[in-house]
């Protein structure tokens, strides 16, 4: 059972004028402006799409069960990925990131991800492609790197906080791999009663993660011996990885 009518409506109504002071360094404030149905492959999903007054992105939270009020909601804080989530790149392991959550939430009693518009860590989709084709041409990971920029966690999680709270999620179970995240959204007066690890089944893709050799110095390697970003934050796990290589990921990232 997810948001009833009237919740529905209660949720709209409050968000129509919504103002406040803003929350984190950047001050944003979000509002609430459309909720739907969305049944989708991954079970029953409600999405509320929302208005931002700082970046004019359109960030939506794909909910399942009823999670206004409630404690403890299992929440999965995902990156878009035009090249990964849409078109199935495999560059990168944000579409079995993001599948795996949902199916995830989906089979749960309730639970929500929200979807932030920020390509490309936060600097947009040709950014993003101008790094990759750099890494072709031979660009180092640092040249690479200062192209593609660096994430702006802080602003990313200022508008997730704001979105908790729209939805009066009162505490939340992070999905996560990442302690890092818990910490900010904590520092956003986000109360993160627990973390839920974030481990993907494993695929003929995903396999190569568990050989030593995608690991290195807690850094991962691609095909070709280059080094690539996580673009959800979260170093993926997955399900079957030696005890030694979960180590030093969670080691790169304390
Ligand atoms: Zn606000
Ligand atoms: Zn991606």
């Amino acid at each position: 059972m997810g948001l009833t009518h009237m919740q529905i409506k209660e949720l709209l109504d409050e968000n129509r004028a919504h103002e406040c002071e803003g929350v984190g360094p950047g001050k944003v404030c979000v509002r609430i402006a459309a909720i739907a149905e969305l049944p989708s492959r991954f079970g029953f999903f409600q999405i509320v799409a929302f208005y931002n007054n700082k970046d004019g992105k359109e960030h939506v939270a794909v909910v399942h069960g009823d999670v206004s009020g409630k404690e403890n909601v299992p929440v999965r804080v995902h990156s878009e990925c035009l090249t990964g989530d849409v078109l199935g790149s495999l560059r990168c392991d944000c579409r079995d990131q993001l599948e795996t959550a949902l199916r995830m939430i989906g089979q749960m009693e309730g639970g929500l991800l929200l979807y932030m518009r920020q390509e490309g860590r936060g600097i947009g989709l040709v950014n993003k492609i101008r790094a990759y084709g750099l890494q072709e041409h031979g660009y180092d990971t640092v040249e690479a790197n200062l192209a593609l920029g660096f994430r702006d966690d802080e602003r990313d999680y200022s508008v997730a906080a704001h979105m908790l709270e729209s939805l009066h999620v009162r505490s939340i179970r992070l999905i996560t791999n990442n302690p890092r995240k818990i910490e900010d959204l904590t520092h956003l007066g986000i109360k993160v009663s627990g973390r839920i690890p974030h481990v993907m089944p494993v695929n003929e893709y995903n396999r190569f993660y568990l050989e030593t050799k995608a690991v290195k110095s807690g850094h991962l390697i691609d095909l070709n011996g280059k080094e690539r970003l996580a673009e959800q934050a979260d170093y993926p796990f997955v399900e079957g990885m030696r005890e030694e290589v979960l180590e030093v990921l969670l080691a790169s990232q304390a």
